[in-house]
């Protein structure tokens, strides 16, 4: 029976890259009567944390995506996070280095650099080669008596050639052997790469068909030799394309929000997400725009996938809500959407520690959290009459917090203010005014809470957006 997988790691907000890949394993799988499973590829452990995994298992619930097995349903071939799988993957390290088809390698940073240099040089790729890795057998020992750290690497060819990948869309692909280097499969650390654990946790829970994106395909060939090494059937692997903003770029969270929960908090429905998703590179036989998960599911055929770059275009997307608030929601059905989505408990108790000690009557609360149910606010230079200084200065200013808050991994009130404290140093300005500006952007209006306590409550993509159309 066919079985599909979605495997995020989460290392940060939840993708809409993510839902989309799921939603096509989903359809894959659910249209052949097979399974979906959900697993977490958590081997990264600095990046890897339990709210992004949290976050992106809710957001890929309240879209309506399901799976069969995965950390929080159970299933037969848990455990479904990588972190719980440690000692598989070193035992399949193990015997492949028993059976020659990966070494122990100590060669150190410094030397990795000078190997690559030389490559370079002598005007080949930069993929290290197991020769270029090789040490004497008596530097090996003297390595290994002084107890120096080492990792596992996969022996691939050395010569240049083609290694001929089968892709479900593409038909079978050519990829140089001369790009291949010799991958690390286990850390230093005793951590398995994604490469291993992708391809052991693939076979061990039974996946017929890799669909994933297509930044991936440049790792196919060794996926490929693994599974041969270990004897293995390969599962089928198509790559689809990947989601690009409206210049064709890659979606990316610099261009365009990328984050499901910024959707959310948007103000699109779930259902309306999830079909235009489905639009990404995929129609139904008779070309409608609007479409349920069920319907999807009665009409899915992978081959209808196009490899042409979807656009993400928040327009269009806007469109299709705008569809579907008007025709499949009375205002029965409205009002409950508007109660879950805008006052439901979560919320109110996310804005009332900041609210009630500025409220004397329940009417002063709706301005005050006005900011936090809108979208993007309409600000225009009048907006910064309040704020001294020049709109340059202003803009610079905002501009430089923009992207200070790109950058930040963990969206917590104490890192936002760490850096926009740093920024305003670094500036000489003070603090205080330095946030001004900021505190028009994020609220709209000069009567709110603490624009860190804002920021963290509207979350990163949210607070991106704003600033982003403040300085535009
Ligand atoms: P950004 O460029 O915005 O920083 P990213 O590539 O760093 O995004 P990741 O956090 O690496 O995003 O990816 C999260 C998940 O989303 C991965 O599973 C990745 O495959 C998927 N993803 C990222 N970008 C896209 C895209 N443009 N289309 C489809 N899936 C994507
Ligand atoms: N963990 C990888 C990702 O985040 C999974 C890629 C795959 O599906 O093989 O995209």
């Amino acid at each position: 029976t066919v079985r599909t997988r979605v495997a995020p790691s989460p290392t940060g907000d939840p993708h809409v890259g993510t839902a989309y890949i799921a939603l096509f394993n989903m359809c894959f799988a659910r249209a052949h009567g097979g399974q979906f499973l959900l697993r977490i590829e958590d081997t990264d452990q600095v990046r890897s944390t339990p709210e992004s995994e949290q976050a992106i298992l809710d957001s890929l619930n309240w879209l309506g995506l399901e799976w069969d097995e995965g950390p929080d349903v159970g299933g037969d071939c848990g455990p479904y996070r990588q972190s719980e799988r440690m000692e598989i993957y070193g035992q399949y390290a193990r015997q492949l280095v028993d059976e020659g088809k990966a070494f122990i390698c100590y060669r150190t940073a410094a030397e990795l650099d000078e190997l690559r240099e030389a490559r370079r040089a002598a005007g080949n790729s930069n993929a290290l080669k197991p020769s270029d890795l090789q040490l004497a057998d008596e530097e090996v020992a003297k390595r290994r008596a002084a107890g120096d750290p080492y990792v596992i690497r996969m022996i691939v060819p050395e010569e240049e050639g083609a290694c001929a990948v089968d892709d479900m869309l593409r038909g079978t692909i050519e990829l140089d052997w001369g790009m291949v280097d010799a991958q690390i499969l286990l850390k230093s650390d005793g951590m398995p790469t994604y490469h291993l654990a992708n391809v052991v946790d693939d076979h061990l829970m039974g996946i017929t068909h890799v669909i994933r994106g297509e930044e991936w395909i440049n790792s196919a060939p060794k996926h490929k030799l693994l599974y041969q090494y270990f004897g293995w059937d390969m599962p089928q692997l198509c790559h689809l394309p990947l989601l690009r903003n409206p210049d064709k770029s890659k979606l990316s969270k610099r261009k365009n929000p990328t984050s499901i929960l910024y959707y959310q908090r948007m103000g699109f429905l779930p259902e309306a997400l999830l079909n235009y998703l489905g639009r990404m590179g995929w129609s139904m036989p008779d070309e409608s725009e609007k479409f349920t998960l069920a319907q999807m599911v009665d009409n899915f055929d992978i081959q209808r996938v196009s490899l042409g770059g979807p656009i993400f275009d928040m327009e269009k997307l806007s469109w299709l809500n705008g569809l579907w608030i008007r025709e499949d929601l009375d205002e029965q059905a409205l009002a409950r959407r508007l109660i879950d989505w805008a006052y439901n408990e979560a919320n109110l108790m996310k804005v009332l520690p900041h609210a009630q000690k500025r409220m004397e009557t329940l009417s002063d609360f709706a301005p005050l959290a006005s900011f936090l149910v809108s979208g993007t606010l309409p600000i225009s230079e009048e907006n910064f009459a309040s704020v001294r200084g020049e709109r340059e200065d202003i803009v610079k200013g905002l501009q430089f917090a923009l992207w200070r808050m790109e950058a930040l991994q963990q969206w917590h009130r104490d890192n936002i203010w760490t850096e926009l404290k740093a920024l305003a140093d670094a500036t000489g300005v003070k603090v205080k005014d330095f946030l001004a500006p900021i505190f028009v952007a994020i609220a709209g209006t000069s009567a709110s809470f603490s624009v860190v306590d804002s920021m963290e409550m509207l979350g990163p993509d949210m607070s991106r957006a704003r600033l982003r159309c403040a300085i535009a």
